[in-house]
């Protein structure tokens, strides 16, 4: 699988293009705000001569669903995430609110993303991880066989994911790393919902809130 970041919006969200030598792919959280920043997504697709096929959240929070109805607009897609999540998707224009940021409503979870399932596309699949605390509903994509997981706002390179927010749980976000994500090989890159990616090993040792 190839995996290729592009960063949109006010709060500078990674936004991942998946995809194998099918060349279908997947779109993980869609961070879009406009249409300088849509094109950009679509003229990236169409420069590798992909198809996407699925349309992926990592959790609700608005940074990372803002292009949702781009994209499921513009490639006929459904919204897949956690049930959990659509709580938090509907509050997305009163979060953003709260950074003085204007946020559209989003659309609805077209399909539940159910723990422990494959996401499957091309020849290729990714397993699904629940990691709750940092949102209810917040999941890990993890290709074992690819080395990677695509983790939202769970961890990041020297942090883990804020818990001040609506239904968050700072323990549990603690203990679902540890007890989910930590213990994968330690060469799985980590790429994060913001800033740049890490892996396992490299968290482990120096991320302050693991030790
Ligand atoms: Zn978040
Ligand atoms: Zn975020």
């Amino acid at each position: 699988m190839n995996v290729a970041c592009l960063t949109f919006n006010p709060v500078q969200v990674n936004t991942y293009v998946v995809w194998d030598e099918t060349l279908e792919c997947v779109i993980v959280d869609p961070g879009c705000s406009n249409p300088h920043e849509e094109a950009q997504l679509k003229a990236f697709i169409e420069s590798k001569n992909l198809t996407p096929v699925r349309l992926l959240n990592t959790h609700g929070h608005f940074d990372h669903i803002w292009g949702n109805q781009f994209v499921a607009d513009t490639w006929n897609l459904k919204v897949e995430a956690h049930t959990l999540s659509q709580e938090i998707m509907e509050r997305g224009p009163s979060q953003g609110a709260m950074f003085g940021i204007e946020v559209p409503k989003a659309p609805s979870i077209g399909q539940e993303i159910v723990a422990g399932e494959k996401i499957t596309f091309g020849d290729s699949s990714l397993d699904t991880i629940h990691v709750p605390g940092h949102e209810p509903g917040s999941i890990v994509f993890y290709s074992e066989a690819d080395h990677f997981m695509i983790c939202g706002d769970v961890i990041f390179n020297g942090s883990i994911g804020r818990t001040d927010l609506y239904k968050g749980d700072h323990q549990l976000l603690i203990d679902g790393i540890k007890e989910k994500l930590i213990c994968l090989p330690d060469e799985t890159v980590i790429y994060s919902g913001h800033g740049i990616s890490t892996t396992v090993a490299s968290e482990k040792m120096r991320n302050p809130y693991l030790q």
